[in-house]
């Protein structure tokens, strides 16, 4: 668990500038996928209605969508902001934000560093991509 680390001050001066770069990511366990099946993840994506199915390299992940995104998305170009970014920063609760979020630390100089890095993202999302993959040819016929 990530504690509160928000810093509304710092991060209004900055204007948003990560989530603006494009959506942070989710871990495994924020979406509860220890207990979902395929259909528990499919009937979540649905209805959630946040949630895109993305691609580093191969490598599939999920995080919210981009603004106008669909659920498969793997784009990485960092030229389209997070959907959930409002005027007054993320809409989620600090509790309810992915964990690429969270583990941002806003730095009043701008330098922001993540306590979480990518090799143990790939870590944590290895043992999901036969079910991400079952799940992203569900949603083919979007492309
Ligand atoms: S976490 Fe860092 S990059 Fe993101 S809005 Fe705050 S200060 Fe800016
Ligand atoms: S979910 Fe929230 S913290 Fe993550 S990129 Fe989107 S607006 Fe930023």
């Amino acid at each position: 668990m990530i504690t509160n680390n928000e810093n509304r001050t710092v991060c209004s001066q900055c204007g948003g500038r990560c989530c603006k770069s494009g959506p942070c990511c989710y871990v495994p366990s924020d979406l509860n996928l220890e207990n979902l099946d395929l259909v528990g993840l499919i009937t979540k994506i649905e209805l959630t209605g946040y949630i895109s199915i993305a691609s580093s390299a191969g490598f599939l992940y999920l995080r919210p969508k981009r603004k106008g995104g669909k659920i498969l998305d793997f784009k990485m170009d960092g030229s389209t902001e997070c959907s959930l970014l409002g005027p007054n920063g993320c809409l989620l609760s600090f509790e309810e934000r992915p964990t690429g979020g969270k583990a941002l630390i806003p730095d009043k100089d701008f330098k922001c560093k993540s306590t979480i890095n990518e090799r143990q993202l790939y870590k944590l999302w290895l043992p999901y991509q036969r079910l991400l993959r079952y799940a992203a040819e569900s949603f083919i016929d979007e492309l």
